[in-house]
């Protein structure tokens, strides 16, 4: 029979299948050359298998944690977005957050006024002048509560300023990039 020898790559055509028996040439024993062959095979094989799942479980994970960092981001736009809603958008300057109250005058000027105007009502003398003053402190202290309600630009002071959740705002919040349209 035709033996080839995994050794030293000999074609020994005269081998006679025995259990034992050698390559001619170098010597090595057929059995145990292919044996010791099989079993590289087989761990080549057992390592390849081995690093492919390692591979496939790698990718799995990867894409998990992908999966995982989309969503967050997701949620952080979709955060942005709705504090973008929410916040007013100032026509004069861009600026986009919190508007701020701005009440007309001051407290201590409201104060002055209904004070001088009592005091010189009191007096007599000045009745008319006391009551004009008491009339106009009315008035200041009137406005001075429905201005409460005047909402101002926090940055720039200005009064131009609208919802973010209005067509303007949106288009505004839309080409600062804080809404995706
Ligand atoms: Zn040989
Ligand atoms: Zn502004």
């Amino acid at each position: 029979m035709e033996k080839t020898c995994l050794k030293c790559g000999l074609v020994n055509e005269e081998a006679a299948g025995a259990p034992a028996e050698a390559c001619p040439k170098c010597g090595a024993i057929y059995a145990k050359v292919e044996q010791a062959s099989a079993a590289k095979q087989a761990a080549a094989q057992k390592a390849a298998n081995e690093k492919a799942e390692k591979e496939r479980v790698e990718a799995t994970r990867a894409a998990a944690r992908e999966e995982q960092a989309r969503q967050s981001q997701q949620r952080a736009d979709e955060q942005a977005r709705s504090a973008a809603l929410a916040s007013a958008v100032c026509m004069a300057c861009g600026h986009v957050g919190n508007a701020k109250r701005k009440v007309g005058g001051t407290f201590l000027a409201e104060i002055g006024l209904w004070v001088s105007g009592l005091f010189l009502t009191v007096t007599i003398v000045f009745l008319h002048f006391g009551m004009l003053l008491l009339f106009v402190a009315f008035c200041y202290s009137i406005w001075r509560v429905l201005s409460r309600r005047r909402r101002v630009c926090a940055k720039c002071g200005s009064e131009t300023i609208i919802p973010g959740d209005s067509p303007r705002g949106r288009e505004e919040l839309a080409r600062q990039g804080l809404l995706r349209p």
